[in-house]
């Protein structure tokens, strides 16, 4: 019999097995039994769109056996079981969940973290066992086959005889090391611990056979140990029991086991509904945003039970969009089993579900954001950015459903607020909500425009993702109030005086501005002086709808389309640099020349924007600072 060899991936896996340090080894148990009861939800579905197939529920038994002696466990199902080509590819490659975790920018991640985050199923065997042996037989075959391995070196596959459709996993126990006990996995005690802890809820009977002691027959004070076949799991579904019957543990065992996470989960929503469509809800949010939620790969989805079977893993139709980063469960009796993913769409009673699950969860989450809004920040770190894509996805469609669920970060309060609180806490005279973006809160804040509004005692939303101030746009306004971009050319603080008399000067000077406009070759609409600027010298602000962070986000993003955003370059009139401009564009044309380009210069390195041509910036300054070395 030829030995084959693992494929690359599964090898390394198998190595992190094998030499695992990963403490927390029972979980191979939980992952095979998994294995099995998935094997079993097959059969039967298969069994209700081909009639030639005849499965009787009661019949499906997942058997779990131990021999001190010769040190085995045994793990078998009576499920749809695997023909060769399935276990070679199964069994031989390592399986989608765990081979996410070898993408070349997780290399440095420990074993433990692996484990812990993908459920590596199957291959967590190894880290108990010194070799294993897969012995199945497919539904739809009479051949049985059997596979064998000890791990690195490869594994063989042989033809077999197998009277039952199904799988025997049989695993050889490793021996004792001082590190770890393994013998322990040899227990009657340990192993039915192991199931109640991790498979409780296992849809399926998981049997072994049990010692009890009994009196003995017609005694009232003498036992005998007695050998009967014990059922190990309540198979009641977690989420069918009493919700005051239900530990948290128990809650976080179900969905760290079955949405392979390491965390606990951030909160848990549990909830029945009665009445034209009936259903229960077990649902999640997770602790932390999986590293894929904001990729193409990433499926949103719940998974839906009909009558106890599970009839599809992630039904997208259950969540919207914005709230794809839930997890969980969703059982009806109202759906037919064989129902295709499109009927599914139309039905009515999915539609009526997903509704009220959307209801819920906002719900929870206004709740939290009243009640103790010290986690919902926590939740919006992670997830806010959702809820933000939410406001702006389909032309703003949602964004009545999901404003009051936004928080941004405020420079009076310095912390988030909704903007409910930016309204209330906003000055009489104040008749819009500042906001102004940028990479950083500390980089927003050292903005020149930021400066002046700040000053006046306004409150400021800084916006520091780069979906923000999309965000921000699809929204308008906010109860009335719209939104101004502190950095647009539109914000005016000053009072009727101060105004006139920054247009009588911008009058004045017309002919300097658009010499100056010139120089910079028109890639700023206009120069003008302000009164906006305290202590800088300049600033760049903008017209229009596009601001420089979107044209920054904009530009960024894989597309040839570039934008540009309308840039006026402002100067702040009170500063010696305005006076010094006059004069040198009355006498000395050269080096008026060189100071419009580097105070343009100055102004975008200020926006966070880099220099077209840093060399010639680079050596204008140098020739200003080494101005009047000639004459010493
Ligand atoms: P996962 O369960 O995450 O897919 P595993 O490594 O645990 O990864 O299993 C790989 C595959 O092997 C499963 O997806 C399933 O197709 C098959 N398999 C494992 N155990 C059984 C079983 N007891 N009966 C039938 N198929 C099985």
């Amino acid at each position: 019999m030829k030995k084959k060899e693992f494929k690359s991936e599964s090898k390394r896996l198998l190595d992190l097995m094998i030499n695992s340090i990963y403490t927390n080894k029972e979980i191979f148990l939980r992952e095979l039994i998994s294995n099995a009861s998935d094997a079993l939800d097959k059969l039967y579905f298969m069994s209700l769109t081909d009639s030639k197939l005849k499965v009787n529920k009661e019949d499906l038994k997942i058997n779990l056996a131990f021999d001190k002696e010769a040190r085995t466990i045994t793990i078998s199902d009576n499920g749809c079981g695997m023909n060769e080509e399935e276990l070679e590819n199964n069994l031989g490659t390592i399986a989608r969940s765990g081979s996410l975790m070898f993408k070349e920018e997780n290399k440095e991640q420990t074993d433990v973290d692996i484990i812990g985050q993908f459920g590596v199923g199957f291959y967590s065997a190894f880290m108990v066992s010194d070799s294993i042996e897969v012995l199945s037989r497919k539904y739809d075959s009479l051949d049985g086959f059997l596979w064998k391995s000890s791990g690195a070196d490869g594994y063989t596959i042989e033809k077999v005889k197998k009277e039952t459709v199904g799988t025997i996993i049989t695993l050889h126990i490793k021996v004792d090391t001082e590190e770890e006990e393994y013998s322990k996995f040899l227990s009657e005690y340990q192993l039915r611990d192991m199931v109640k802890k991790y498979s409780d809820y296992v849809r399926y009977p998981i049997m072994m056979e049990v010692e009890n002691s009994k009196l003995k027959d017609g005694s009232d004070s003498d036992y005998e140990t007695v050998k009967e076949v014990a059922t190990l799991n309540s198979m009641t579904p977690l989420w069918k029991k009493d919700k005051n019957k239900i530990t948290e543990e128990e809650y976080n065992n179900f969905y760290t086991d079955k949405f392979y996470d390491y965390e606990a989960p951030f909160k848990i929503i549990h909830f029945k509904v009665e009445g034209l469509t009936n259903f229960t809800a077990l649902l999640y949010i997770p602790g932390h945003a999986p590293y894929d939620l904001y990729s193409k790969e990433y499926k949103k989805g719940l998974q839906l039970y009909s009558s106890g079977v599970l009839i599809m893993d992630k039904c997208e139709d259950l969540l919207p969009d914005y709230f794809s980063f839930v997890k969980g469960v969703v059982d009806t009796d109202d759906l037919s089993l064989n129902i295709s993913r499109e009927t599914l769409q139309q039905d009515k009673s999915v539609k009526t579900i997903a509704k009220s699950i959307e209801f819920k969860i906002k719900k929870e989450l206004e709740d939290m954001l009243k009640n103790d809004f010290e986690s919902y920040k926590k939740f919006f770190k992670s997830f806010g950015m959702q809820i933000k894509f939410g406001v702006y996805n389909n032309y703003g469609i949602d964004k009545d459903k999901l404003k009051d669920l936004l928080v941004f970060y405020s420079s009076n309060t310095k912390d988030v607020i909704t903007l409910s609180t930016y309204i209330v806490n906003m000055l009489d005279k104040q008749d819009v909500i500042y906001y102004a973006s940028g990479e950083t809160v500390d980089k927003i804040d050292l903005l020149p425009q930021v400066e002046s509004i700040k000053e006046k005692g306004y409150d400021i939303l800084y916006l520091t993702e780069y979906v923000d101030e999309f965000t921000i746009q699809a929204l308008m306004e906010y109860d009335g109030k719209k939104f101004v971009n502190v950095s647009s050319g539109g914000v005016e603080l000053d009072s009727d005086d101060e105004k006139d008399k920054i247009k009588k000067e911008n009058e004045k000077y017309k002919a300097m501005f658009s010499s100056m406009k010139e120089i910079l070759e028109s890639k700023v609409e206009e120069v003008r002086f302000t009164n906006r600027l305290k202590k800088h010298p300049v600033c760049l602000t903008t017209k229009g709808n596009i601001s420089i962070e979107m044209q920054k986000v904009i530009n960024a993003m894989p597309s040839d389309e570039k934008i540009n955003a309308e840039t006026i370059l402002e100067i702040n009139e009170t500063h010696p640099i305005s006076k010094k401009l006059k004069k040198l564009f009355k006498d000395d044309k050269d080096k008026f020349n060189n100071y419009t380009k580097i105070l343009y210069a100055q102004a975008r390195l200020i926006e966070g924007l880099s220099l077209e041509n840093p060399t010639e910036i680079s050596n204008l300054i140098c020739e200003v600072m080494t101005e009047n070395t000639k004459e010493e």
